[in-house]
Formats: C-alpha cells, structure tokens, sequence
C-alpha cells in the first residue's frame, strides 16, 4: 500500500514539476514577446521620428492635400513657404485653400487636370499668392495617391522657384525690349532695299541688294524668333485656347508653304482621319504646324516627299509630319528641342538656322497641355509629331 502511495506521490510530483515547467517557459516566451514588441514599437517609432525629423528639416515644402484642396499634412518649410506661422494654422485652412491662392485660375486647373489624366506631375511652375499677398512662383512634383479608405489625396514637394523666375524675367524683358527695338529699323531697311531693287541698277549691284534684303529678311525673321520666345517664356503671350479644328489650320500652313515645296520638287501629302477640335490659341498652333512644315521642306533634298497625318489617341489628336529628308543624328536626338540646338548634319544643308523653332514649338506644346517628340534616322527622314488635348475633355475636367 505504502508503494502504491510513493508512486502516486512521486507521479504527482512529476506531473506537478512538468507543469511548473511549462508553465514557466510559457511565461518566458510571453515575457519575451513582450520585450520584442517593446523594442519593435521603439525601432517604430525612432523610425517615424527620424522620418518626421527629416521632412521637418527638408528645404523642400511637403504636403499632402485633399482632391478639393484641404491639407491634411505639411512641414513647416511648405507652412513658411506659403506664408503661415505654423503648420498648424495651415491644416486649419478650409476646403479649397489651393485654389484661392492660385494666381491664375488656369495654373490650378491644369494642375488638376494633369493629376486627373497622367497621375502626377513633375516640375510644374505656377504662381501662388501667399498668406501675406505676395506673390510668388513655386516648382511643384506631385502624385495622386489612394489612401487608406480609398479616398484619392495628393502628396507632393514644393520649392520656391521666385528669385529665378524674377532672373528671367530681368533677361525676358531685356530681350524683348532689344529685339522690339530692332524690328521697326529693320523693317524700314528691307522695304528701302525692295524699292531699290525696283530701280534700275547694273548687275553687281542688284547681284548685292538682293543679298542685303535676304539678310535683312533672316534678321527680321530671328528678331521675330527671339521675340516670340521671350513672350512665351515669360508667360506673357496672351494665349487664347479655344477649340481649334487642327486639320483645317494644317490646310491653310501647307497652302502658304506650297511654294516653298514646289520650288523644290518635293511631294506634299496629307491623309487625316475625322479628329476633334483641340484646345489650343489657334495662332500659337499655326506657328508650330509653319515650323514643323518649313523644317521638313528645308531638311529635305530636292525631290522628296512630305507626309502629314493626325489621328485621335484617347484624349488627345496626334498630328505628324513625316518627312524623307537628312534624318536627325541619334547623338542629337535628345537635345533637339534645345533652345538654339542645331544638328551637325543640318548646319552642312542650312547655314543660316537658328535653333529656336522646335524650341519654341515646344512652348507651344507645354503652354496647351500637350507635347512634342521626334523618331528619326539619319539619311532615311523624320517625324515629328505633336500631341494636343481634346477640347472637349479638357472642358470637362476644368
Ligand atoms: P533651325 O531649323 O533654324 O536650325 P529648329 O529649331 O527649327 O532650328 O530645328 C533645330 C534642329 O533640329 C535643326 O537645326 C536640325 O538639326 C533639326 N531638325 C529639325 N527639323 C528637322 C527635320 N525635318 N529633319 C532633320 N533635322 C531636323
């Protein structure tokens, strides 16, 4: 009996031990679980103050906004850049904030237009009005993010981009004023040289007035270049986008270039499909069709052919001129739309360039929303197209 009972006791003994055991080693495991959350929520939250701490120092304004304009985060860089006192005043701000302190209504609406159709933008520049009333002009690289309840917001950085923006004004202003300046004196020189030109005059002579006017005529022709450019890089050009029937403005541009093709036997074709208005100032669109086209002819040899095409892409008409001329080096092709570029190539065929057309039909381009590409081999011919929004799509996100 005493045997039995040992045994009870020492399997009691036993079962109890391993009990306290197990026991004990769940209340390690637990305590250590403990201790690793502890010292994850520490590496957390250092890691959210470092990252806090880094956009608190950035020289760069950061924001994240609502799609109607409300902040919903900023560090005081993007408050101080815009005039407040603190973030805090700033995310106080209503709904709509944004497009209050837009200068030109215009700006937030391709702003917002932008973020719409591509998501995102990058290196947009537009002007703001801040807290205090002075205006100022910021750099702007934004997205559209989806928050957590699938709301869409959008995030982005901010610079203060004003004393360059004034820099280029100072220059802008200089160059507009130099070149008005010029125009009238040349203007009176190239109609004195046609009415000499009139007149009765030996060989050598009308052989030297007829260079004279062409001069007269390039310069003229660069004034107006530098001119243009400076208006539009300004900002100044009064652009009037109305909804603009690309074809028949391509018509009219060929009509007054089919001299200049003539002259050098080359074949001019155009096959469009049925596109919609685009929203552009039909001038400005007129002058970079003239450009695409007088590049083309000019670049192409005696005896050659001039395609010109557009067609709808969604929400945009792309328009294209192909051409079978010199082609465009591939070393040039990333600088073409430089301001003052020329290609090797085309400095052999055309002395007198000046690099500033597809420059400026770049500007052209960006001020509408739009944009402009080159696919070209050397030798074999190019095209250039040019992208435009749809005019009623653009009305609708406006
Ligand atoms: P410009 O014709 O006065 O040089 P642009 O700004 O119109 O100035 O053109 C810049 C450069 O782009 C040209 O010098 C030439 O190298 C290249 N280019 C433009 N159009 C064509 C074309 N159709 N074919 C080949 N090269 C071209």
């Amino acid at each position: 009996m005493n045997i039995v009972l040992n045994v009870a006791s020492a399997v009691v003994l036993v079962l109890l031990t391993w009990v306290m055991l197990s026991r004990f080693r769940q209340l390690r495991a637990i305590t250590q679980l403990r201790l690793d959350l502890v010292a994850a929520t520490a590496a957390r939250d250092a890691s959210e103050r470092k990252h806090r701490e880094i956009l608190d120092r950035s020289l760069q304004g950061f924001y994240q906004v609502t799609t109607d304009g409300r902040f919903l985060a900023a560090n005081p860089t993007m408050a101080s850049i815009l005039g407040y006192e603190s973030v805090d005043a700033l995310l106080a701000e209503s709904a709509g904030v944004c497009e209050r302190m837009s200068v030109e209504p215009s700006q937030h609406q391709e702003f917002m237009r932008l973020m719409e159709t591509q998501g995102y933008v990058s290196g947009f520049e537009s002007a703001l009005r801040r807290r205090d009333g002075r205006v100022i002009w910021v750099t702007q690289a934004a997205r559209r993010v989806s928050g957590d309840d699938g709301r869409p917001y959008l995030e982005g950085f901010i610079d203060d981009v004003t004393s360059r923006r004034e820099a280029e004004q100072i220059k802008a202003d200089f160059v507009s004023f130099v070149t008005h300046q010029l125009r009238t004196p040349l203007a009176g020189i190239r109609w004195m040289l046609e009415l000499a030109e009139q007149g009765e005059l030996d060989g050598d002579t009308a052989s030297c007035v007829e260079d004279a006017r062409l001069s007269a005529e390039r310069l003229i022709a660069l004034v107006n270049d530098l001119l243009d450019v400076a208006r539009l890089e300004s900002g100044r050009v009064l652009a009037a986008p109305e909804p603009t029937a690309i074809v028949d403005v391509t018509q009219q541009a060929l009509q007054e270039m089919a001299p200049l093709a003539v002259a050098r036997e080359q074949q001019v074709t155009i096959s469009t499909e049925p596109v919609p208005p685009v929203l552009v100032d039909p001038h400005l669109a007129r002058q970079a069709i003239l450009n695409f086209l007088s590049n083309a002819i000019k670049y192409t040899p005696h005896g050659g052919s001039i395609h010109v095409s557009a067609i709808q892409d969604g929400n945009a008409v792309r328009w294209s001129v192909r051409d079978t001329g010199i082609g465009v080096p591939s070393v040039s092709q990333p600088r073409l739309f430089e301001k003052f570029f020329r290609a090797d190539n085309a400095q052999i065929v055309d002395t007198e360039g000046t690099g500033l057309g597809l420059y400026l039909v770049r500007l052209i381009a960006l001020r509408a929303g739009g944009s402009v590409t080159c696919e070209s081999n050397e030798g074999e011919g190019s095209t250039f197209t040019l992208t435009l929004p749809v005019a009623q799509e653009r009305k609708a996100v406006a």
